[in-house]
């Protein structure tokens, strides 16, 4: 499991991301059960969970105010991202690929958050530039679409893009400041033993993807 120390500061909010050791990060585990259905399908919508087990159909980002219910994202090489008001009254968890970031699901998951406390964001494991090699056509599509960054945060070599840079600056441009990276490449990150130590769908890792989340705990729990 791999946490943020800007998550775990932010009180009464429990998170993890998962790895290739503990797919379901073992902080949700009191709550995992109560995890809304969802099927992830690369797209823009952000629901809003407010019950247990929540039906919600297709969507790629989560949000809740909610004591006691999780929302999380599975991933494997696309961004795992983890967001939490300061005062700790509103959470939300994004599953963000290339598709997410070019259609722009940061600033939706934002917007429909509302208003509230400053946003604090985590962005977890994700597959590294040098691992990312993507299309002549896809790269020069989100060179022109993130044409305010420098071509070479967008793009450090060619055709590989940086998804974490992209979501960084989505999120800057949507007025986050706090914004801390945690974990490796899901793709070349390997552990002592040369095991890795993620899943990685580009490396050719089928179904058992990584969940990442978190959960606003129940008043007076610490
Ligand atoms: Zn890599």
């Amino acid at each position: 499991m791999v946490t943020s120390g800007l998550l775990s500061s932010i009180p009464g909010v429990r998170h993890g991301f998962g790895s290739a050791e503990s797919l379901v990060p073992a902080e949700l585990d009191p709550v995992w059960e109560l995890r809304p259905a969802k099927r992830q399908v690369h797209g823009i919508r952000v629901a809003a969970i407010s019950e247990p087990k929540h039906e919600v159909g297709d969507a790629d980002g989560f949000h809740t105010r909610v004591p006691g219910l999780p929302v999380s994202i599975i991933t494997a090489d696309c961004v795992p991202l983890l967001l939490a008001r300061r005062d700790g009254s509103q959470i939300a968890a994004v599953h963000a690929g290339w598709r997410g970031l070019h259609d722009g699901i940061i600033p939706a998951a934002l917007a429909a958050m509302g208003e509230g406390t400053t946003v604090v964001a985590a962005v977890g494991p994700t597959i590294c530039a040098a691992c990312y090699e993507v299309s002549e056509e896809l790269a020069e599509d989100f060179a022109q679409r993130f044409e305010a960054l420098p071509r070479e945060v967008v793009l450090p070599t060619h055709r590989h893009l940086d998804l974490r840079a992209i979501a960084e600056y989505q999120l800057r441009a949507s007025g986050v400041e706090e914004i801390e990276h945690v974990g490796g490449c899901t793709c070349c990150a390997r552990d002592a033993a040369g095991e890795p130590i993620y899943r990685s769908c580009r490396r050719g890792d089928r179904g058992s993807q990584m969940h990442s989340g978190l959960y606003i705990t129940t008043k007076g729990e610490k």
